[in-house]
Protein backbone atom coordinates (compact mmCIF):
# COMPACT_ATOMS: atom_id res chain seq x y z
CA UNK A 1 0.00 0.00 0.00
CA UNK A 2 1.50 3.47 -0.51
CA UNK A 3 2.82 5.98 1.72
CA UNK A 4 -0.52 7.83 2.02
CA UNK A 5 0.93 10.82 3.32
CA UNK A 6 3.13 11.18 0.48
CA UNK A 7 0.14 11.11 -1.86
CA UNK A 8 -1.82 12.87 0.20
CA UNK A 9 0.98 16.07 0.10
CA UNK A 10 1.41 15.49 -3.59
CA UNK A 11 -2.55 15.89 -3.96
CA UNK A 12 -2.41 18.95 -1.89
CA UNK A 13 0.74 20.83 -3.95
CA UNK A 14 -1.01 19.59 -6.90
CA UNK A 15 -4.51 21.34 -5.83
CA UNK A 16 -3.46 24.32 -4.27
CA UNK A 17 -4.91 25.96 -1.35
CA UNK A 18 -7.87 26.10 -3.44
CA UNK A 19 -11.11 25.39 -1.62
CA UNK A 20 -12.24 21.69 -2.15
CA UNK A 21 -15.31 20.02 -1.18
CA UNK A 22 -16.61 16.29 -0.91
CA UNK A 23 -19.87 14.70 -0.80
CA UNK A 24 -19.59 11.53 0.95
CA UNK A 25 -22.65 9.27 0.49
CA UNK A 26 -22.73 6.28 2.19
CA UNK A 27 -25.61 3.53 2.26
CA UNK A 28 -26.71 0.49 3.47
CA UNK A 29 -25.65 -0.94 7.40
CA UNK A 30 -23.53 0.60 10.33
CA UNK A 31 -20.15 -0.75 9.28
CA UNK A 32 -20.42 0.84 5.37
CA UNK A 33 -21.29 4.08 7.26
CA UNK A 34 -18.27 3.49 9.25
CA UNK A 35 -16.19 3.00 6.40
CA UNK A 36 -17.74 6.08 5.12
CA UNK A 37 -16.47 8.10 7.90
CA UNK A 38 -12.88 6.63 7.31
CA UNK A 39 -13.79 8.06 4.01
CA UNK A 40 -14.18 11.45 5.25
CA UNK A 41 -10.99 11.33 6.88
CA UNK A 42 -8.57 10.72 4.47
CA UNK A 43 -10.53 13.38 2.18
CA UNK A 44 -10.26 15.71 5.15
CA UNK A 45 -6.64 14.95 5.22
CA UNK A 46 -6.39 16.12 1.72
CA UNK A 47 -7.68 19.48 2.72
CA UNK A 48 -11.74 18.98 1.47
CA UNK A 49 -14.76 20.59 3.31
CA UNK A 50 -17.50 18.57 3.11
CA UNK A 51 -21.16 19.20 1.89
CA UNK A 52 -24.32 17.48 1.49
CA UNK A 53 -25.16 19.47 -1.80
CA UNK A 54 -23.57 17.56 -4.88
CA UNK A 55 -23.86 20.36 -6.89
CA UNK A 56 -21.60 22.25 -4.61
CA UNK A 57 -19.09 19.18 -4.58
CA UNK A 58 -15.68 18.92 -6.06
CA UNK A 59 -15.84 15.11 -5.18
CA UNK A 60 -18.45 13.09 -5.11
CA UNK A 61 -18.21 9.09 -3.50
CA UNK A 62 -21.33 6.68 -3.20
CA UNK A 63 -20.69 4.09 -0.85
CA UNK A 64 -22.56 1.60 -1.56
CA UNK A 65 -24.39 -1.05 -0.27
CA UNK A 66 -25.17 -4.79 -2.16
CA UNK A 67 -27.60 -6.20 0.65
CA UNK A 68 -29.86 -6.39 -2.17
CA UNK A 69 -30.30 -6.26 -5.68
CA UNK A 70 -33.11 -2.96 -5.47
CA UNK A 71 -29.52 -1.35 -3.74
CA UNK A 72 -27.83 -1.74 -6.70
CA UNK A 73 -30.02 -0.29 -8.83
CA UNK A 74 -30.56 2.05 -7.01
CA UNK A 75 -26.82 3.42 -7.60
CA UNK A 76 -27.15 2.77 -10.70
CA UNK A 77 -30.19 4.88 -11.31
CA UNK A 78 -28.09 7.51 -8.54
CA UNK A 79 -24.94 7.35 -11.14
CA UNK A 80 -26.81 7.95 -14.32
CA UNK A 81 -28.38 11.03 -12.99
CA UNK A 82 -24.91 12.24 -11.88
CA UNK A 83 -23.75 12.45 -15.96
CA UNK A 84 -25.12 15.80 -15.63
CA UNK A 85 -23.12 16.98 -13.09
CA UNK A 86 -19.69 16.01 -14.73
CA UNK A 87 -21.03 17.70 -17.73
CA UNK A 88 -20.94 21.14 -15.62
CA UNK A 89 -18.09 20.61 -14.28
CA UNK A 90 -15.20 18.33 -15.69
CA UNK A 91 -13.00 18.62 -13.61
CA UNK A 92 -15.80 16.85 -10.87
CA UNK A 93 -14.52 13.75 -9.25
CA UNK A 94 -17.02 10.47 -9.29
CA UNK A 95 -16.48 8.15 -7.27
CA UNK A 96 -17.79 4.54 -6.28
CA UNK A 97 -16.73 2.51 -3.17
CA UNK A 98 -18.46 -0.26 -0.76
CA UNK A 99 -20.10 -3.81 -1.29
CA UNK A 100 -21.74 -3.22 -4.66
CA UNK A 101 -17.45 -2.46 -6.07
CA UNK A 102 -16.59 -5.17 -4.16
CA UNK A 103 -17.97 -7.55 -7.18
CA UNK A 104 -16.27 -7.43 -10.46
CA UNK A 105 -19.28 -7.71 -12.89
CA UNK A 106 -20.08 -4.24 -11.22
CA UNK A 107 -17.03 -3.12 -11.19
CA UNK A 108 -16.64 -3.44 -14.86
CA UNK A 109 -20.15 -2.05 -15.77
CA UNK A 110 -19.66 1.21 -14.34
CA UNK A 111 -16.39 1.22 -16.15
CA UNK A 112 -18.27 0.45 -19.21
CA UNK A 113 -21.46 2.43 -18.83
CA UNK A 114 -20.86 5.11 -16.47
CA UNK A 115 -18.03 6.96 -18.44
CA UNK A 116 -18.57 10.08 -16.26
CA UNK A 117 -17.38 7.79 -13.18
CA UNK A 118 -13.63 8.35 -12.35
CA UNK A 119 -12.92 5.70 -10.01
CA UNK A 120 -14.24 2.41 -7.95
CA UNK A 121 -12.44 1.48 -4.66
CA UNK A 122 -13.55 -2.16 -3.04
CA UNK A 123 -14.64 -2.39 0.84
CA UNK A 124 -11.05 -3.38 2.34
CA UNK A 125 -9.53 -1.07 -0.23
CA UNK A 126 -10.42 2.23 1.63
CA UNK A 127 -6.58 3.23 2.32
CA UNK A 128 -6.00 3.20 -1.36
CA UNK A 129 -8.05 6.51 -1.74
CA UNK A 130 -5.44 8.97 -1.86
CA UNK A 131 -3.47 7.48 -4.81
CA UNK A 132 -6.80 6.83 -6.52
CA UNK A 133 -7.47 10.31 -6.63
CA UNK A 134 -3.61 11.09 -7.41
CA UNK A 135 -4.51 9.37 -10.39
CA UNK A 136 -7.70 10.53 -11.60
CA UNK A 137 -6.27 14.46 -10.72
CA UNK A 138 -3.04 13.17 -13.08
CA UNK A 139 -5.11 12.39 -15.97
CA UNK A 140 -6.36 8.83 -15.41
CA UNK A 141 -9.45 7.71 -16.93
CA UNK A 142 -10.95 5.12 -14.94
CA UNK A 143 -8.36 4.42 -11.70
CA UNK A 144 -9.47 1.03 -9.51
CA UNK A 145 -8.59 -0.79 -6.72
CA UNK A 146 -11.16 -3.87 -5.66
CA UNK A 147 -8.45 -5.85 -4.09
CA UNK A 148 -8.74 -7.76 -0.78
CA UNK A 149 -6.35 -6.42 1.85
CA UNK A 150 -6.06 -6.98 5.29
CA UNK A 151 -4.92 -3.54 6.71
CA UNK A 152 -8.52 -2.72 7.63
CA UNK A 153 -7.56 1.36 6.84
CA UNK A 154 -7.31 0.89 10.65
CA UNK A 155 -5.05 3.23 11.19
CA UNK A 156 -7.27 5.89 9.08
CA UNK A 157 -9.01 8.91 10.80
CA UNK A 158 -12.69 8.86 10.82
CA UNK A 159 -14.96 11.81 10.59
CA UNK A 160 -17.65 10.54 13.27
CA UNK A 161 -21.08 11.49 12.76
CA UNK A 162 -21.97 12.04 16.11
CA UNK A 163 -19.43 13.12 18.92
CA UNK A 164 -20.88 10.90 21.20
CA UNK A 165 -22.04 7.46 19.48
CA UNK A 166 -19.24 5.95 18.19
CA UNK A 167 -19.09 2.85 15.76
CA UNK A 168 -15.64 0.65 16.52
CA UNK A 169 -15.29 -1.88 14.10
CA UNK A 170 -13.78 -5.25 15.66
CA UNK A 171 -13.48 -7.48 12.56
CA UNK A 172 -14.55 -7.64 8.87
CA UNK A 173 -15.97 -10.52 6.73
CA UNK A 174 -17.80 -13.66 7.26
CA UNK A 175 -17.31 -17.22 6.80
CA UNK A 176 -20.94 -18.01 7.62
CA UNK A 177 -22.54 -18.13 3.65
CA UNK A 178 -26.01 -18.16 5.04
CA UNK A 179 -27.72 -19.20 1.32
CA UNK A 180 -29.39 -15.88 1.20
CA UNK A 181 -26.26 -13.33 1.78
CA UNK A 182 -24.54 -11.41 -0.18
CA UNK A 183 -22.03 -10.60 2.43
CA UNK A 184 -19.31 -13.20 2.09
CA UNK A 185 -18.56 -12.58 -1.63
CA UNK A 186 -18.16 -8.99 -0.93
CA UNK A 187 -16.82 -8.24 2.29
CA UNK A 188 -14.64 -11.27 2.25
CA UNK A 189 -13.45 -13.76 5.02
CA UNK A 190 -13.02 -13.11 8.78
CA UNK A 191 -10.38 -10.94 9.54
CA UNK A 192 -10.35 -9.75 13.36
CA UNK A 193 -8.42 -6.64 14.27
CA UNK A 194 -5.86 -6.26 16.62
CA UNK A 195 -7.08 -6.45 20.17
CA UNK A 196 -4.54 -3.82 21.30
CA UNK A 197 -5.97 -1.15 18.12
CA UNK A 198 -9.38 -1.43 19.17
CA UNK A 199 -8.75 -1.13 22.96
CA UNK A 200 -6.52 2.10 22.33
CA UNK A 201 -9.27 3.39 19.93
CA UNK A 202 -11.77 2.94 22.20
CA UNK A 203 -9.79 4.30 25.21
CA UNK A 204 -9.22 7.43 23.16
CA UNK A 205 -12.88 7.83 22.33
CA UNK A 206 -14.00 7.52 25.62
CA UNK A 207 -11.24 10.50 27.28
CA UNK A 208 -12.82 12.68 24.24
CA UNK A 209 -16.01 12.42 25.67
CA UNK A 210 -17.81 9.39 23.73
CA UNK A 211 -20.74 8.19 25.79
CA UNK A 212 -21.54 4.93 23.55
CA UNK A 213 -18.92 2.98 21.52
CA UNK A 214 -20.96 0.52 19.08
CA UNK A 215 -18.34 -2.87 18.54
CA UNK A 216 -19.42 -3.72 14.60
CA UNK A 217 -18.73 -7.12 12.52
CA UNK A 218 -20.64 -9.20 10.45
CA UNK A 219 -20.56 -11.92 13.66
CA UNK A 220 -18.75 -9.86 16.40
CA UNK A 221 -19.62 -13.43 18.35
CA UNK A 222 -16.67 -15.37 16.38
CA UNK A 223 -14.04 -12.75 16.94
CA UNK A 224 -11.14 -13.57 17.56
CA UNK A 225 -10.68 -16.82 15.99
CA UNK A 226 -8.43 -15.94 13.66
CA UNK A 227 -6.02 -14.90 15.95
CA UNK A 228 -4.84 -17.94 17.21
CA UNK A 229 -6.54 -17.24 20.87
CA UNK A 230 -5.01 -14.47 21.43
CA UNK A 231 -8.08 -12.78 22.58
CA UNK A 232 -11.92 -13.96 22.41
CA UNK A 233 -15.20 -11.28 22.14
CA UNK A 234 -16.68 -12.49 25.69
CA UNK A 235 -12.38 -11.72 26.82
CA UNK A 236 -12.34 -8.31 24.42
CA UNK A 237 -15.09 -6.81 26.01
CA UNK A 238 -14.34 -7.57 29.59
CA UNK A 239 -10.86 -5.16 28.68
CA UNK A 240 -13.27 -2.84 27.11
CA UNK A 241 -15.22 -3.04 30.37
CA UNK A 242 -12.24 -1.92 32.48
CA UNK A 243 -11.37 0.94 30.53
CA UNK A 244 -11.79 4.33 33.07
CA UNK A 245 -14.87 6.55 32.27
CA UNK A 246 -18.62 6.82 32.11
CA UNK A 247 -19.47 4.89 28.96
CA UNK A 248 -21.96 2.40 27.40
CA UNK A 249 -20.76 -0.72 25.36
CA UNK A 250 -23.13 -2.01 22.65
CA UNK A 251 -22.70 -4.59 19.66
CA UNK A 252 -23.77 -6.20 16.48
CA UNK A 253 -24.37 -8.55 14.86
CA UNK A 254 -24.33 -11.88 17.19
CA UNK A 255 -25.00 -15.07 14.72
CA UNK A 256 -26.90 -17.33 17.58
CA UNK A 257 -24.64 -20.35 16.72
CA UNK A 258 -21.45 -18.62 18.78
CA UNK A 259 -23.70 -17.39 20.95
CA UNK A 260 -21.89 -18.88 24.18
CA UNK A 261 -22.37 -18.70 27.63
CA UNK A 262 -19.01 -17.00 27.85
CA UNK A 263 -21.06 -14.40 26.26
CA UNK A 264 -24.07 -14.60 28.28
CA UNK A 265 -21.98 -14.20 31.48
CA UNK A 266 -19.64 -11.64 29.89
CA UNK A 267 -23.18 -9.34 29.10
CA UNK A 268 -24.24 -9.99 32.86
CA UNK A 269 -20.80 -9.18 34.90
CA UNK A 270 -19.43 -5.94 32.61
CA UNK A 271 -21.01 -3.16 34.49
CA UNK A 272 -20.46 -1.23 30.90
CA UNK A 273 -21.80 -3.72 28.69
CA UNK A 274 -25.66 -2.98 27.24
CA UNK A 275 -28.33 -5.28 29.08
CA UNK A 276 -29.68 -5.85 25.21
CA UNK A 277 -28.86 -8.52 22.92
CA UNK A 278 -29.42 -8.59 19.30
CA UNK A 279 -29.89 -12.09 18.14
CA UNK A 280 -31.05 -12.73 14.46
CA UNK A 281 -33.07 -15.40 14.61
CA UNK A 282 -34.63 -15.09 10.91
CA UNK A 283 -36.64 -17.81 11.11
CA UNK A 284 -38.24 -20.38 13.80
CA UNK A 285 -38.86 -23.03 11.49
CA UNK A 286 -35.46 -25.41 12.20
CA UNK A 287 -36.10 -26.70 8.15
CA UNK A 288 -35.97 -23.25 6.73
CA UNK A 289 -32.84 -22.09 9.00
CA UNK A 290 -31.19 -25.44 7.23
CA UNK A 291 -32.31 -24.22 3.83
CA UNK A 292 -30.75 -21.03 5.37
CA UNK A 293 -27.33 -22.34 6.27
CA UNK A 294 -27.67 -20.76 9.54
CA UNK A 295 -26.54 -23.96 11.40
CA UNK A 296 -28.73 -23.99 14.07
CA UNK A 297 -31.80 -25.28 15.18
CA UNK A 298 -34.68 -23.66 16.58
CA UNK A 299 -34.71 -25.59 19.72
CA UNK A 300 -30.80 -24.32 19.76
CA UNK A 301 -31.87 -20.68 19.47
CA UNK A 302 -34.42 -21.24 22.08
CA UNK A 303 -32.21 -22.61 24.59
CA UNK A 304 -29.60 -19.53 24.25
CA UNK A 305 -32.54 -17.43 25.30
CA UNK A 306 -33.09 -19.26 27.98
CA UNK A 307 -30.14 -19.41 29.42
CA UNK A 308 -30.15 -15.35 29.58
CA UNK A 309 -33.77 -15.23 30.96
CA UNK A 310 -32.75 -17.60 33.54
CA UNK A 311 -30.09 -14.49 34.37
CA UNK A 312 -32.91 -12.31 34.24
CA UNK A 313 -36.77 -12.70 33.16
CA UNK A 314 -36.82 -9.32 31.79
CA UNK A 315 -33.49 -9.38 29.47
CA UNK A 316 -33.97 -7.21 26.52
CA UNK A 317 -33.55 -9.09 23.32
CA UNK A 318 -34.44 -8.05 19.61
CA UNK A 319 -33.80 -9.93 16.14
CA UNK A 320 -33.94 -9.84 12.56
CA UNK A 321 -36.51 -11.83 10.42
CA UNK A 322 -36.72 -12.70 7.40
CA UNK A 323 -40.71 -13.67 6.24
CA UNK A 324 -41.27 -16.16 2.85
CA UNK A 325 -37.87 -17.61 2.47
CA UNK A 326 -38.25 -19.72 -0.62
CA UNK A 327 -40.81 -22.17 -0.62
CA UNK A 328 -41.41 -21.51 3.37
CA UNK A 329 -44.57 -23.48 3.89
CA UNK A 330 -47.60 -21.52 6.42
CA UNK A 331 -46.76 -24.20 9.23
CA UNK A 332 -42.46 -22.49 9.12
CA UNK A 333 -44.43 -19.42 8.97
CA UNK A 334 -46.19 -20.36 12.00
CA UNK A 335 -43.13 -21.82 13.50
CA UNK A 336 -41.25 -18.02 13.80
CA UNK A 337 -44.95 -17.05 15.11
CA UNK A 338 -44.52 -18.89 17.83
CA UNK A 339 -40.80 -18.31 18.76
CA UNK A 340 -41.66 -14.77 18.49
CA UNK A 341 -44.81 -15.15 21.22
CA UNK A 342 -42.32 -17.34 23.30
CA UNK A 343 -39.45 -14.87 23.41
CA UNK A 344 -41.22 -12.05 23.49
CA UNK A 345 -38.44 -9.60 21.56
CA UNK A 346 -38.92 -5.71 22.27
CA UNK A 347 -38.29 -4.98 19.19
CA UNK A 348 -38.21 -6.81 15.43
CA UNK A 349 -36.53 -5.71 12.40
CA UNK A 350 -38.24 -7.99 9.78
CA UNK A 351 -37.95 -8.09 5.54
CA UNK A 352 -39.58 -10.01 3.14
CA UNK A 353 -37.18 -12.31 1.27
CA UNK A 354 -35.31 -10.65 -1.84
CA UNK A 355 -33.78 -12.67 -3.92
CA UNK A 356 -29.96 -11.66 -4.24
CA UNK A 357 -28.43 -13.17 -7.43
CA UNK A 358 -24.91 -14.02 -6.64
CA UNK A 359 -25.97 -16.31 -3.45
CA UNK A 360 -27.31 -19.99 -3.16
CA UNK A 361 -30.60 -18.95 -2.46
CA UNK A 362 -31.80 -17.43 -5.69
CA UNK A 363 -31.41 -20.44 -7.43
CA UNK A 364 -33.73 -21.82 -5.44
CA UNK A 365 -37.30 -22.81 -6.47
CA UNK A 366 -39.81 -20.42 -4.84
CA UNK A 367 -43.81 -21.04 -5.67
CA UNK A 368 -44.37 -18.98 -2.54
CA UNK A 369 -46.73 -16.02 -4.17
CA UNK A 370 -45.61 -12.76 -3.57
CA UNK A 371 -49.22 -11.74 -2.15
CA UNK A 372 -48.79 -14.36 0.00
CA UNK A 373 -45.39 -13.03 1.74
CA UNK A 374 -46.83 -9.82 2.14
CA UNK A 375 -49.47 -11.01 3.96
CA UNK A 376 -47.38 -12.93 6.14
CA UNK A 377 -45.52 -9.71 6.88
CA UNK A 378 -48.76 -7.71 7.64
CA UNK A 379 -49.43 -10.91 9.98
CA UNK A 380 -45.77 -11.07 11.63
CA UNK A 381 -46.15 -7.25 12.28
CA UNK A 382 -49.41 -7.55 14.00
CA UNK A 383 -48.38 -10.33 16.29
CA UNK A 384 -45.45 -8.29 17.33
CA UNK A 385 -47.31 -4.70 17.70
CA UNK A 386 -49.14 -7.13 20.43
CA UNK A 387 -45.94 -7.88 22.16
CA UNK A 388 -44.39 -4.77 22.57
CA UNK A 389 -47.48 -3.50 23.94
CA UNK A 390 -47.57 -5.85 26.92
CA UNK A 391 -43.93 -6.45 26.83
CA UNK A 392 -42.49 -2.43 27.32
CA UNK A 393 -45.56 -2.50 30.07
CA UNK A 394 -42.66 -4.05 32.56
CA UNK A 395 -41.07 -0.58 32.60
CA UNK A 396 -43.37 1.22 34.04
CA UNK A 397 -42.51 2.35 37.65
CA UNK A 398 -39.01 1.71 36.97
CA UNK A 399 -35.92 4.67 36.31
CA UNK A 400 -33.94 3.41 33.37
CA UNK A 401 -30.53 5.60 32.66
CA UNK A 402 -31.24 7.20 29.12
CA UNK A 403 -28.32 8.04 26.81
CA UNK A 404 -30.14 11.20 25.43
CA UNK A 405 -29.65 11.46 21.73
CA UNK A 406 -31.71 14.10 20.20
CA UNK A 407 -35.08 16.29 20.37
CA UNK A 408 -38.53 13.99 19.58
CA UNK A 409 -39.56 14.50 16.05
CA UNK A 410 -43.29 13.48 17.68
CA UNK A 411 -43.21 16.11 20.52
CA UNK A 412 -42.74 19.63 21.06
CA UNK A 413 -39.78 20.16 24.11
CA UNK A 414 -39.23 16.51 24.35
CA UNK A 415 -36.01 14.68 24.02
CA UNK A 416 -35.40 11.14 23.06
CA UNK A 417 -32.95 9.00 23.97
CA UNK A 418 -32.03 4.65 24.42
CA UNK A 419 -31.76 2.99 27.75
CA UNK A 420 -28.95 0.19 28.60
CA UNK A 421 -32.23 -1.99 27.11
CA UNK A 422 -32.04 -0.61 23.76
CA UNK A 423 -35.67 1.03 24.62
CA UNK A 424 -36.39 4.65 23.03
CA UNK A 425 -37.46 6.52 25.57
CA UNK A 426 -39.60 10.11 25.77
CA UNK A 427 -39.38 12.76 28.09
CA UNK A 428 -39.54 16.13 28.45
CA UNK A 429 -35.74 18.06 28.84
CA UNK A 430 -34.12 20.75 27.19
CA UNK A 431 -31.41 19.92 24.31
CA UNK A 432 -28.41 20.60 26.70
CA UNK A 433 -28.91 17.16 27.64
CA UNK A 434 -27.89 15.88 24.26
CA UNK A 435 -24.99 13.36 24.42
CA UNK A 436 -25.45 12.67 28.17
CA UNK A 437 -27.28 10.40 30.77
CA UNK A 438 -30.37 11.37 32.31
CA UNK A 439 -32.31 9.39 34.74
CA UNK A 440 -35.70 8.79 33.51
CA UNK A 441 -39.20 7.34 35.92
CA UNK A 442 -41.31 5.52 33.56
CA UNK A 443 -44.82 6.78 32.95
CA UNK A 444 -45.83 5.37 30.37
CA UNK A 445 -45.68 2.75 27.65
CA UNK A 446 -46.45 2.38 23.55
CA UNK A 447 -45.89 -0.22 21.52
CA UNK A 448 -42.54 1.44 19.97
CA UNK A 449 -41.18 3.49 23.57
CA UNK A 450 -41.69 4.30 26.71
CA UNK A 451 -42.16 8.19 28.27
CA UNK A 452 -41.29 9.30 31.36
CA UNK A 453 -40.08 12.26 33.42
CA UNK A 454 -36.57 13.67 33.90
CA UNK A 455 -35.15 12.77 37.78
CA UNK A 456 -33.42 16.41 37.89
S1 LIG B 1 -23.87 -14.29 9.24
FE1 LIG B 1 -25.03 -14.86 7.42
S2 LIG B 1 -26.45 -13.13 7.15
FE2 LIG B 1 -24.82 -12.42 8.50
S3 LIG B 1 -23.33 -11.47 7.15
FE3 LIG B 1 -22.70 -13.60 7.46
S4 LIG B 1 -23.56 -14.71 5.73
FE4 LIG B 1 -24.63 -12.75 5.88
Amino acid sequence: MNDNNSVTKKICEILGNTSRKACVRSFGCQLNVSDGEKIKGLLSDMGCDFTDDETEADIIILNTCAVRESAEDRIFGILGSMKKLKELKPSLIIGVSGCMTAQSHAAEKIRKSYPHVSFVMGTSAISSLPKLLLDCIQGTKFASDISEYDDFSATVRQVRESSFKASVPIMFGCNNFCTYCIVPYVRGRERSRQPDDIINEVRELVQNGYKEIMLLGQNVNSYGSDLGGKMSFPQLLRELDAIDGDFIIRFMSSHPKDATTELIDAIFECGKVAKHLHLPLQSGSSSVLERMNRRYTAEKYLETVDCIRQRDPDFSLTTDIIVGFPNETDGEFRATLDIMKRVEYDNIYSFIYSKRSGTKAAEMEDMTSEEEKSCRMRELLAVQREISSEHYKRFIGRTMRVLVDDVSKKREGFLTGKSSEFIIVEFEGEPSLIGSFAQVKITEAMNWAVRGELIK
